[in-house]
């Protein structure tokens, strides 16, 4: 896998490149058939067609479909997606910044106000200081915080409308 990637990084024509490997792989993936092996081995070998799929079919699809590397796609696709998942509040100096002892994944990890009142941190062991000025808010960053990345006012409306919205692409396949 880690081959194609860098292929792909490297190719001038993503999509060619991508469509050569699907006709390559989805008849060997699907194709494979037979149903004469006892039961057990059956299942190993429905396991490994799943992760085969997985790996080759699904990964090289993501990557077709976002024009990259996955992971940076989804992050394009979220901060491009217009939802109001993310906080950015910048602090004034003087301004009181709210963490959480228990939750926050470094002490730098903060919520302005507005946010805090509205999270699940208040219950919290929390930690409030006073703004140097020039952060910003981390509400709505999963990396910030191990649980209650978002207060009420930045959770997303529906969790699932990233996978939602790149299924019915996948589906058309
Ligand atoms: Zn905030
Ligand atoms: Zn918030
Ligand atoms: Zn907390």
């Amino acid at each position: 896998m880690a081959a194609s990637c860098q292929r792909w990084l490297a190719c001038a024509d993503l999509q060619q490149e991508v469509y050569c490997h699907l006709a390559e792989y989805v008849p060997r993936i699907l194709c494979q058939g037979g149903g004469m092996a006892e039961h057990r081995e059956e299942q190993r070998e429905e396991q490994r067609e799943e992760l085969a799929l997985q790996l080759l079919l699904l990964a090289p699809l993501e990557w077709f479909l976002l024009g990259g590397e996955p992971a940076a796609g989804l992050a394009l696709l979220q901060q491009g997606g217009g939802s109001a998942a993310l906080c950015g509040h910048v602090f004034k100096v003087g301004e009181p910044t709210y963490s959480c002892r228990e939750c926050a994944a470094d002490p730098t990890c903060v919520l302005c106000m507005q946010c805090f009142l509205a999270s699940a941190h208040r219950h919290h062991r929390y930690r409030m200081t006073t703004s140097g000025g020039g952060g910003f808010c981390d509400c709505g960053d999963a990396e910030a915080w191990k649980t209650g990345p978002s207060c009420q006012n930045h959770t997303p409306a529906d969790q699932n409308r990233e996978t939602e919205e790149v299924r019915p692409l996948l589906a058309w396949f």
